[in-house]
């Protein structure tokens, strides 16, 4: 046993005491990196026909991306429910200063393949697959992408950064205007060559790296890719560089202040996503990311959606040990329970509660910088009753960048 398996073995203890909640803030967690003898991590299929425990994953640390600094108290300890790609248990920490939610430590850069496998269900939301859940989704996702496309003139051009394999540009295309120019971006070759296949134009690589034109596009998209990001702040800044000025940026993510994050949030939320999801934002924090790129913000609202809650209720009954056979009739395949956390998540959405976070920026037509103003009194404070009466006290409003 090394010096690893001993620190594992404190973390371990650790995240069972806090499930109980009763972490104090500060406590000293530490997730090391095992390695082989040899120093060479062994792929997991080689683990598994070797009859030796899975590798573990290789971490680095993290800091809040709005903040620059490491300066926040542990909320959860979960693992990775949905793939198992790994056996590694990861602490999801909030901000003292910004109230951000992030991974810390997480997956190094190039353990990506890894956490994001074949059967990942961004790689593969086939219609065949996924049937009349398919069908809906279609529908809803092109009524709510047309909205956000009000106004655009009838040659505008159009980016969808992590764009999986195109399919809100692939509605876009069928719904919206013939003089639309589509374009997307993803990182992963096992997105953009179905992409590419269905004949969309598809870069391959980040926005920050591409040498894509700047103050050429109307409107950019990132929908459930902020909360992937290694650094968001860094991603949304060259966003903002590619939009025209005056031009609109629209975020869709996860909502970590929903009734579901209060229930949930100290290990199942389906929104940690464990170890995918590297920041989750609420309205303040979302509203502060735009903010501090140079955008301003148009509005910041919450929407109805059912996934996180399913993934909650999965991840809790897998954890304590339900039987397979219920545990997997919790899906994004299951028409029954999303239809049920639809409906839930209705009343919930139109009291600005709901379980995911739509943003919309513009880019100052002026090229005006300063972002203190542009960040509205309310969006600062997004009071949660089912928060405060879950968790004791209210956290502190954002004091800025620090
Ligand atoms: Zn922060």
């Amino acid at each position: 046993m090394g010096q690893g398996d001993e620190g594992r073995r404190e973390a371990v203890g650790a995240a069972a005491l806090f499930r109980g909640r009763r972490l104090v803030a500060g406590s000293v967690l530490r997730f090391p990196t095992l390695t082989e003898p040899d120093g060479h991590p062994m792929p997991p299929f080689v683990a598994a026909h070797t009859g030796r425990e899975p590798e573990h994953l290789r971490l680095a640390p993290a800091l809040c991306c709005l903040c620059g600094v490491e300066d926040a108290d542990p909320i959860a300890v979960g693992t990775d429910f949905e793939y198992r790609t790994s056996p590694d248990e990861f602490l999801a920490v909030r901000c003292r200063r910004c109230r951000l939610v992030y991974l810390n430590p997480r997956p190094a850069d190039d353990e990506a393949e890894r956490i994001y496998p074949d059967d990942y269900h961004a790689f593969q939301f086939r219609p065949a697959e996924f049937g009349l859940v398919y069908r809906i989704r279609r529908r809803l996702e092109a009524r709510r992408l047309l909205r956000w496309c009000r106004g655009l003139p009838t040659d505008a051009r159009i980016l969808d950064v992590g764009c999986g394999d195109g399919f809100h540009l692939g509605l876009l295309k069928e719904f919206g205007k013939p003089g639309w120019e589509l374009e997307g971006v993803d990182a992963d070759m096992r997105a953009v060559a179905p992409a590419r296949a269905s004949g969309l134009t598809i870069h391959l690589g980040s926005v920050e790296e591409i040498d894509l034109p700047a103050s050429a596009y109307h409107l950019i998209l990132m929908v459930m890719t902020v909360e992937h990001l290694a650094d968001p702040l860094e991603t949304i800044r060259s966003v903002a560089r590619l939009l025209v000025p005056g031009g609109r940026l629209v975020v869709v993510t996860d909502n970590a202040r929903s009734p579901d994050f209060a229930l949930f949030g100290g290990r199942h939320w389906g929104g940690f996503h464990f170890p995918r999801h590297t920041y989750l934002f609420d309205k303040g924090t979302l509203a502060e990311l735009g903010a501090a790129a140079g955008l301003a913000v148009e509005r910041i609202a919450t929407a109805v959606s059912p996934v996180n809650w399913v993934y909650s209720l999965r991840n809790w009954l897998d954890d304590w040990g339900a039987p397979r056979w219920v545990v997997n009739r919790l899906s994004l395949k299951a028409t029954l329970p999303l239809g049920f956390f639809t409906l839930l998540d209705m009343p919930l959405a139109a009291v600005g509660q709901g379980a995911i976070l739509h943003g919309t920026f513009r880019k100052p037509a002026t090229g005006r910088t300063s972002t203190e103003p542009m960040i509205e009194k309310s969006l600062r404070e997004t009071p949660s009753f089912l928060y405060s009466l879950l968790h004791g006290k209210y956290p502190q409003p954002m004091t800025g960048r620090g």
